[in-house]
């Protein structure tokens, strides 16, 4: 199948279910993006700053970024002035750099919170705990230049797909628990969670966006 091919599929999957389709490009050259944005594809997602900011210089401007993999403190200031959306953010110390960048470029970055739900130890994320507190923190309240829009998952890598299913509904449940805590600057509207493997079970647990790679652009 080609990207062209794949992107009609998904768009034409998910745009049933109003469910938006993040086309995760990493390591895929900026032909492929190309490729898959004159299909009509408009978002990408990359995992590394450099590799992002290379494919913005060289691609069509109106191309939404969004950075899904973790982010640095030190790196925020080289995506501030054109990223769309922020998967990975899992700490204050980001949150507060992340302000500060958006500031500078005076702009509001949309932000997601990253929560952690697999059973593997290695994935990054907040736990409930963190997540609670750092939700209702003064500090948070006080940061003009961001605005948390919901929350990102990934499940753990097993063929199990009741579990899958169990930490994409724990996800969901956290996300509906937290519309209550609403303020000026955190809304919950979007759900990341579900790449090219489980996004089935993640739309069904109520995702509003899935991260697709290898479905559509082929084996890294
Ligand atoms: C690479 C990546 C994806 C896409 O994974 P595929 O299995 O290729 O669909 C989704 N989310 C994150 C955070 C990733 O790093």
């Amino acid at each position: 199948m080609s990207i062209k091919n794949n992107i009609a599929i998904f768009q034409q999957e998910l745009g049933a279910k109003n469910c938006k389709l993040i086309a995760v490009s990493k390591t895929h050259p900026s032909e492929s993006v190309k490729e898959a944005y004159d299909a009509g594809q408009m978002i990408f997602g990359e995992n590394k700053v450099q590799e992002m900011t290379s494919k913005y210089e060289v691609l069509p401007k109106d191309i939404q970024w969004h950075l899904i993999g973790h982010l640095q403190t030190n790196k925020v200031k080289y995506i501030a002035p054109f990223v769309s959306l922020i998967h990975s953010v899992d700490s204050l110390k980001l949150l507060e750099e992340i302000n500060k960048q958006g500031e500078k470029n005076d702009r509001i970055i949309p932000c997601l919170l990253q929560i952690f739900i697999a059973q593997e130890e290695t994935k990054f994320g907040l736990d409930e705990v963190e997540l609670f507190l750092l939700i209702q923190s003064d500090i948070l309240k006080s940061y003009s230049h961001i605005r948390i829009e919901g929350l990102m998952g990934m499940a753990s890598l097993t063929g199990d797909e009741n579990q899958i299913r169990k930490e994409f509904r724990n996800l969901r449940r956290i996300f509906d628990e937290l519309k209550t805590k609403e303020s000026s600057n955190v809304q919950m509207k979007e759900l990341s969670m579900g790449m090219s493997s489980d996004y089935k079970i993640a739309m069904e647990e109520g995702s509003t966006m899935v991260r697709i790679g290898t479905a559509i652009f082929g084996k890294r």
